[in-house]
């Protein structure tokens, strides 16, 4: 019992002294960090939704099969349109740190938890390399899928959560409109597929509850950041 005491005290110590570390955080021996919830970079890119560390979507199964997975700005990255020039295949594209990416510039989303009322509906992730068609997104919880677009599939948890997941190959979709999925069952492969413009090659994740704002319930894209950070963790661990 003693021993279990002890133990506990000292994870917990453990556990609090890692929160308190300078970032970016590195909580795993596999390399992985990631800077907070809500740190956009670079700080021309938008304002985060600092200091909001709410998961959102506990317990979700990582949206990409394997790891690693990177998830920073494809707009702002080396080879983005507004980013370094250089190739988006640039290696400084596929490594750590996690940057946010929720609530980044963008003019047309109507966003009301991003504190400039518009931004970046989700979040942005490459995949392990390069290369398109490779990688598998798959359910992050039992749930249907609703909708299938040019380049959007729609998946309704049975948390009541809508998750979307953009820019997978159209052709190799391994879903239909009204299929019944368990967690972790494959959607389709990761590609750069944004109709007939190309993006680059990634993984749009976002996630879409109701919440309580002030005195009313609202349906918004909420940050799915520190959920995925959660859900990575559990992906490296090998309990996915
Ligand atoms: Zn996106």
């Amino acid at each position: 019992m003693r021993f279990i005491s002890i133990f506990l005290s000292v994870f917990i110590f453990t556990a609090c002294s890692q929160k308190e570390e300078k970032i970016p955080v590195d909580l795993t021996r596999k390399g992985f960090s990631y800077y907070p919830a809500g740190e956009l970079a670079p700080v021309t890119s938008g304002q985060g939704r600092k200091g909001d560390n709410y998961v959102y979507a506990p317990g979700i199964r990582f949206p990409i099969e394997s790891a690693p997975a990177y998830l920073n700005s494809q707009v702002y990255g080396v080879g983005g349109y507004l980013g370094p020039k250089g190739s988006l295949c640039s290696e400084t594209n596929y490594a750590y740190p996690w940057h946010d990416n929720y609530c980044e510039k963008r003019s047309k989303y109507n966003m009301p938890l991003c504190s400039m009322g518009t931004g970046h509906q989700g979040v942005d992730i490459r995949t392990a390399t390069c290369e398109k068609k490779k990688y598998y997104a798959v359910a992050v919880e039992n749930g249907v899928i609703t909708s299938i677009g040019t380049y959007t599939v729609q998946l309704r948890g049975i948390s009541g959560r809508t998750y979307r997941y953009l820019h997978l190959d159209s052709a190799t979709l391994k879903v239909k409109r009204g299929q019944n999925l368990r967690r972790g069952q494959r959607i389709g492969l990761v590609s750069n597929n944004m109709g007939s413009t190309p993006t680059s090659i990634h993984l749009h994740f976002d996630m879409k509850q109701t919440i309580k704002i002030g005195n009313s319930s609202k349906t918004v894209f909420v940050p799915p950041y520190t959920s995925l950070v959660e859900a990575y963790k559990r992906l490296l661990q090998g309990h996915p």
